[in-house]
């Protein structure tokens, strides 16, 4: 293998390219070439390197400089400076204040901030992710190549159920287990769906996974196409998505091209496709079963269940979802093994969770740590705390479907089960973290708001009962409440827990039952005081009519 001197990385997230990385990408090229150094220094463009104002970013390696936001007319001084003769152009590293996520920690390795530590975004930021073999350097297709010479799918199945990975779409369900119910089902036809329909407010770690290491959730649908005997896979991508979707396009025609994905996989029998389908921007399709009516064609309208996909999935054939983050953890379980995966995280939980951070804190973006870190220790070392010295007062875990926490859960290990136990979920892992600011009915009606226009209309309970609910906040919002408001509060977010037929319904009153648990005081100033305690809301406006929505 050729060695560098130099690694020249540019970021290519939609951000970076948007604000000109091809054009810097491509001006880096014409100066290597024109001070005959191109030969002795990598060049590429990556995929994640974090969130933050600095883009686009040009990271040099061995030194570890981080160079942004680069405009073509730096690009002279950076290669003359730092690549010809050795000397850091230090006037044009990014400011440490503007960089955030990843790269902040990357640029602080020398303090004291713990590392991350990486299985699924473990090349994303690293690798070119329109360039398989870069892949294959870094392990790629170890996995498969290990499954379908050395093991027999029920072995593969018996890897990933001991590794304990559980499904990291937000309900923590055993993925081997899953697998198991596929491969039990009987069907002439099966099929593998990656969920990469990310649409919950707040998260966008699939994104990154898919723009940074698009080969690796092709090699895992792969993987378990094998385990559970399916020959055709789809990637349900969220239609916004658009440079998820080329890269994605991209390494299909690369691995279809070395064999990896088609006919005869490594010289075996087995063979296996995959197409890719996006969305069309409805939340509503992130839920498997109206993901899979959107995918045959249908309006995407969950079905009631049971039967489930995994014996009446695809067109009525057994049918394994995974989500993106999920499928990004199989090849690093086949290749290290399931003992090496367990322990990692917690006993119950094991492995690593992606998280991205927004709010009120100092540095937001994109983690992926151990299961079980809390969320004091996120907000510590990771947002490196709360924004001008304010206060802690609520997280929002899960995007708009997720729980809505106080300080006292502020020490819950985040893992599944202690947050069960806690009686809040970890959903899709956005962590909103809000100050003192921030109203608890004025977010409660932001979050009902976007529920009963994302309710999909199908079921009574979800399609009245968020607009009902949305309804009442606005008027405590105004100063219009009523203490008996509370009362139907809770009657409404019960039936929708109770009644809903699917998740969406289900768990769009949890905003409510958690502001109604955790912050009644404050709920009770606005309808008795008339008062926000959080001087967001305006009290003196009467309440206008919002009118229900017709499906
Ligand atoms: Fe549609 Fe809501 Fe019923 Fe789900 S709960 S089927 S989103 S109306």
């Amino acid at each position: 293998m050729k060695t560098y001197r130099s690694m020249v990385l540019v970021s290519s997230d939609p951000l970076s390219m948007e604000r000109g990385a091809q054009q810097v990408f491509e001006k880096l090229q014409q100066e290597l070439e024109s001070f005959g150094i191109s030969e002795e220094i990598s060049l590429k463009m990556v995929g994640d390197v974090g969130r933050h104002d600095a883009l686009p970013l040009v990271i040099i390696y061995p030194e570890a400089a981080i160079y942004g936001p680069v405009k073509n007319d730096d690009i002279h001084q950076i290669v003359e400076e730092h690549l010809y003769k050795g000397r850091i152009a230090s006037e044009l590293l990014a400011s440490s204040r503007e960089l955030t996520g990843r790269i902040a920690w990357l640029n602080a390795r020398k303090g004291t901030m713990p590392a991350e530590q990486r299985i699924v975004l473990q090349r994303a930021g690293i690798i070119d992710p329109n360039n398989i073999e870069e892949y294959i350097i870094h392990e790629g297709y170890e996995a498969l190549g290990k499954v379908i010479s050395s093991m027999k799918p029920d072995e593969v199945i018996d890897e990933i159920n001991k590794s304990g990975l559980r499904g990291r779409g937000g309900a923590g369900f055993p993925t081997g287990l899953k697998w198991k119910f596929v491969a039990q089902a009987t069907g002439d036809q099966k099929y593998i769906v990656c969920n990469a329909d990310e649409s919950e407010p707040g998260t966008f770690k699939d994104r990154l996974i898919l723009e940074g290491d698009p080969f690796s959730i092709l090699e895992a649908m792969t993987i378990a196409g094998y385990a559970v005997g399916a020959s055709e896979g789809y990637i349900y991508i969220r239609g916004e998505y658009a440079l998820a979707r080329q890269r994605l396009e991209t390494a299909l025609v690369s691995a279809k091209e070395m064999g990896f994905i088609g006919k005869n996989i490594f010289g075996s029998d087995y063979s296996f496709e995959i197409h890719l389908h996006s969305g069309a921007g409805a939340y509503i399709c992130g839920e498997e079963t109206a993901l899979l009516e959107s995918i045959e064609g249908n309006r995407g309208q969950p079905r009631t269940r049971p039967p489930y996909p995994t014996t009446n999935g695809l067109w009525d054939k057994p049918t394994l979802i995974n989500n993106v983050e999920t499928l990004a953890n199989i090849s690093a379980i086949i290749r290290e093994g399931a003992a090496w995966f367990k322990n990692i995280g917690t006993p119950s939980s094991p492995g690593t969770k992606v998280y991205t951070i927004l709010g009120n804190v100092n540095v937001t973006g994109l983690i992926e740590v151990p299961m079980g870190i809390t969320l004091r220790e996120v907000i510590a070392i990771y947002a490196k705390g709360m924004k001008d010295g304010s206060n802690f007062k609520l997280a929002q875990t899960g995007g708009s479907s997720g729980s809505i926490i106080p300080a006292s859960l502020q020490d819950t290990p985040m893992d599944f089960d202690s947050f069960n136990k806690a009686g809040v979920s970890l959903g899709s892992g956005a962590l909103l973290i809000c100050n003192e600011e921030t109203c608890v009915i004025d977010l409660a009606k932001v979050l009902m708001n976007f529920f009963r226009v994302e309710s999909c209309g199908k079921c009574t309970p979800c399609r009245i009962g968020n607009e009902r609910a949305y309804r009442i906040l606005t008027r405590i919002s105004e100063g219009n409440g009523q203490m008996s408001d509370l009362e139907e509060l809770k009657n409404i977010s019960d039936s929708l827990f109770l009644v809903s037929n699917c998740g969406l319904g289900q768990t769009s009153g949890t905003p409510i039952s958690d502001v109604l648990k955790h912050f009644l005081a404050e709920v009770e100033a606005h309808i008795k005081l008339k008062v926000c305690p959080s001087g967001v809301c305006t009290m003196s406006s009467q309440m206008q009519d919002h009118p229900i929505p017709v499906h």
